[in-house]
């Protein structure tokens, strides 16, 4: 395989435009105090460019364009829905020209391999484009039978302006997720990308306007959380928020939004995720999914499998088998398409996860491969695996958000469903057996917004997604997304001919 050769089809060339600023009414911005951040490529440390950085009064601005794109009598407001539907396809379809670019992009503000950028992320966003697109002209209510001589029914209307605050994992992928339903739904959106990964929201901003979307209906603005987020959070005329990232900063946000307009606030946060294997299960699909689980994204997943679960019988066999595949994972460059595994974020990411490594190895689990940087400067980790997990250590409890995978025995089915309930966390969970009779009980007795079956992180746009828990509020994908971004108006009328 010549990387060398494929390389220059894949990396940006000079002339590729790069969109460093604001968008706001379909028209690029400086910021309103002239601040600009960096953002870097955590593959190299390599700064790519600087970014305008929104502030309050910028907030204020993209709020002030988005209400105004929302009123009754704006263009995005009377248009057809089945033409707001060819719009979000017209996105789509730009979305898929553009997508080796946009993939790359991903890449090189990320650090995650490029093919998973151009198969996952890119492949993900589109679909969730096209599914929303095809929502547009299907949202409706329903005619209720009522007491007495009235007759009631519903329709389901947009919430108004809605921002969206974007983590830097998934950061294309997670911006679609939460434009695709609201724009389907006739709604105006912010969006603020997170501070390490702006590129590639930003490029979509550019074809957003080729598209056609009237002015206003989408705006983007990356800066920092505690400043454009916090301002989008607490804005008196911004109607709804959806957050995914961290707990922490998603009990801000509520909190924030209760004691401003009490908008409507949907939350996707962290995760301690069970994965329970049982004997009888095919122990090598089992091994290459919850490894899946575990090291995709470089660990730097809400949905990442943390938490292994191996009945005794073949517990030993399991741990043999998964540090066989941790270790053949390939470190390097992540534009080369031989590469499966590549940095983490940034620093901060970097030395929390090394310190809960050391402090696995400190309360006694074992060290069964990696728990090292893979050189002295870069943000590399190499795939780690422990064995001997205890419930009660720190590995086993917070989330690492990094490529550590934590095995443990199990005896009993009872034994194990409490084990892998006792977190605050329930976003998803997996089992892994030919027994679909156990399959379907364990299912039932796990609380998690998702319980993956013989598989992982198996996302899909017709499938909702979302926390039980403190892994968050609401849900998003599928028809169920479509409930966050809409209010219901009941009508009723009263009739006089009662015949
Ligand atoms: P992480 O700790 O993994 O960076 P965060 O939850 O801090 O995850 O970040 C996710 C998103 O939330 C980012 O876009 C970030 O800028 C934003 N954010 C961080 N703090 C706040 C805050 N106080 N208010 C609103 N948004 C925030």
């Amino acid at each position: 395989f010549e990387w060398e050769r494929v390389k220059p089809a894949i990396c940006p060339k000079v002339n590729d435009p790069i969109f460093p600023q604001l968008f706001i009414n379909n028209e690029w911005h400086i910021s309103s105090k002239g601040r600009t951040f960096p953002t870097v490529n955590p593959a190299t440390g390599v700064k790519i460019c600087d970014i305008q950085e929104a502030d309050k009064a910028d907030v204020d601005k993209a709020v002030e364009a988005a209400k105004a794109a929302g009123e009754r009598s704006a263009p995005w407001r009377k248009m057809d829905v089945s033409s707001r539907g060819r719009l979000l396809h017209k996105l789509a379809d730009l979305i898929e020209r553009d997508r080796v670019f946009l993939a790359t992009l991903e890449t090189m503000d990320t650090g995650k391999p490029f093919l998973q950028s151009f198969f996952i992320d890119l492949d993900g966003s589109i679909k969730t484009l096209r599914y929303y697109a095809g929502w547009t002209d299907k949202i409706h209510g329903k005619t209720m039978p009522v007491d007495d001589s009235f007759m009631s029914f519903t329709k389901h209307e947009p919430v108004g302006v809605c921002g969206a605050i974007i983590p830097w994992n998934f950061p294309l992928l997670m911006f679609m997720w939460k434009m695709a339903p609201a724009l389907s739904c006739g709604n105006t959106v912010i969006i603020k990308p997170a501070e390490q990964t702006p590129l590639t929201a930003l490029h979509v901003g550019a074809l957003i306007k080729e598209a056609g979307f009237p002015p206003g209906v989408v705006n983007i603005l990356p800066g920092f959380g505690p400043l454009a987020g916090a301002a989008l959070a607490s804005h008196m005329d911004v109607d709804k928020v959806a957050f995914t990232g961290s707990t922490a900063v998603g009990q801000l946000i509520k909190e924030t939004a209760a004691r401003s307009n009490l908008k409507r606030v949907t939350l996707e946060l962290g995760g301690k995720n069970p994965c329970i294997v049982f004997a009888d299960s095919d122990l090598r699909l089992a091994v290459e999914e919850t490894q899946k689980g575990a090291f995709y994204n470089q660990g730097q997943c809400c949905t990442a499998a943390s938490r292994v679960f191996v009945e005794e019988s073949v517990y030993e066999e399991f741990v043999r088998l998964s540090v066989a595949s941790a270790k053949s994972l390939v470190t390097g460059d992540p534009l080369d398409p031989r590469t499966s595994h590549g940095p983490q974020i940034d620093r901060k990411q970097f030395d929390k996860i090394m310190q809960l490594i050391e402090s696995g190895k400190k309360e006694g689990a074992l060290l069964e491969c990696g728990g090292r940087a893979v050189d002295d400067t870069g943000l590399f980790i190499q795939p780690t695996v422990f064995s001997g997990v205890k419930d009660h250590m720190r590995i086993a409890k917070e989330e690492i958000f990094g490529p550590v995978q934590c095995i443990f025995s199990f005896k009993c089915l009872p034994e194990v469903i409490d084990r892998a309930n006792s977190t605050k966390y329930g976003l998803v969970a997996a089992v892994f057996t030919k027994d679909m009779d156990r399959a379907l009980s364990v299912s039932s007795a796990l609380e998690a917004g998702t319980v993956w079956v013989n598989c992982y992180n198996a996302l899909h746009a017709q499938t909702p997604f979302g926390g039980y828990k403190m892994s968050g509020n609401g849900r998003e994908l599928g028809e169920y997304a479509l409930a966050e971004y809409t209010e219901v108006k009941a009508i009723t009328i009263k009739l006089s001919n009662n015949l």
